[in-house]
């Protein structure tokens, strides 16, 4: 698949089109239900040249209303399991798999996920990390293109085409689940043992063989025909995080 027709952004290569471009783009985005639903899209925040992005699911009820991922107790969780990795929250990007939430904290459901997931790929092709930390089971198995769950995956890191990808639990699911706080602890080490055996790169620069890519056509997120978006969103790999077509 291509990679969104941001405007301005045609041909565009990792890193070129600025995390605020595809927030305007989604402006008021109604492309799924979620859009009547929700009281505020949570697009992502944090450092738009992390060399981390941890994904989680949706926003919850506290993300809703603020407008920002990962507040709340599942942020005071994530901020003490930082520190395990050597991170703070100013080192890191965060996003979710979906803008908007399900009512009443419901698992997203796949059309939502396919409506939503070409802006996550968007700000992931923006940011253009060394490592993903997929929170949970729908972001491990929308980054990983996998079924399986992050119970299985987990504890080790996966090359998924330039990514280092760490599947993890979600911090909010120790709440219920405390014996798995020592696990999730466990992979945040790994991630900082990696992160001190590869230094960063010059900050800000793409390897060369890495394409830019042609934009497919595509609509604003308001005026768009959620029927064309999902069909388009269901023919395309979700692992594809680089557009197969490549026109470098
Ligand atoms: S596609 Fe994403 S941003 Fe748009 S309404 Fe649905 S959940 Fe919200």
């Amino acid at each position: 698949m291509g990679v969104m027709c941001i405007p301005g952004y045609d041909h565009q290569k990792p890193r070129e089109v600025p995390l605020e471009a595809i927030r305007d783009f989604l402006g008021n985005c109604q492309l799924c239900p979620l859009g009547q639903t929700r009281n505020q899209l949570v697009f992502g925040v944090g450092n738009p040249h992390a060399r981390v992005v941890f994904v989680g699911e949706g926003p919850g009820r506290n993300e809703d209303m603020q407008g920002e991922p990962f507040v709340g107790a599942a942020g005071k969780k994530l901020n003490a399991l930082l520190g395990e990795a050597g991170l703070t929250r100013d080192d890191i990007y965060i996003a979710n798999v979906i803008k908007c939430r399900p009512p009443g904290n419901r698992n997203p459901k796949p059309e939502e996920i396919e409506a939503c997931s070409p802006f996550l790929r968007e700000q992931i092709r923006s940011i253009w990390p060394d490592v993903i930390v997929c929170l949970g089971n729908f972001a491990t198995q929308f980054i990983m293109g996998t079924e399986q769950g992050v119970t299985k995956l987990r504890g080790q890191m996966y090359e998924v085409g330039h990514f280092q990808v760490i599947p993890t639990f979600h911090p909010a699911a120790t709440i219920y689940h405390p014996d798995w706080l020592e696990l999730l602890t466990a992979d945040m080490r790994m991630l900082g043992a990696w992160l001190a055996e590869h230094p960063a790169p010059d900050a800000g620069v793409v390897p060369s063989e890495v394409p830019s890519a042609t934009c497919r056509p595509e609509r604003s997120a308001e005026g768009a025909d959620p029927g064309v978006v999902l069909s388009e969103a269901r023919s395309a790999e979700s692992k594809d995080l680089l557009p197969a077509e490549e026109d470098a």
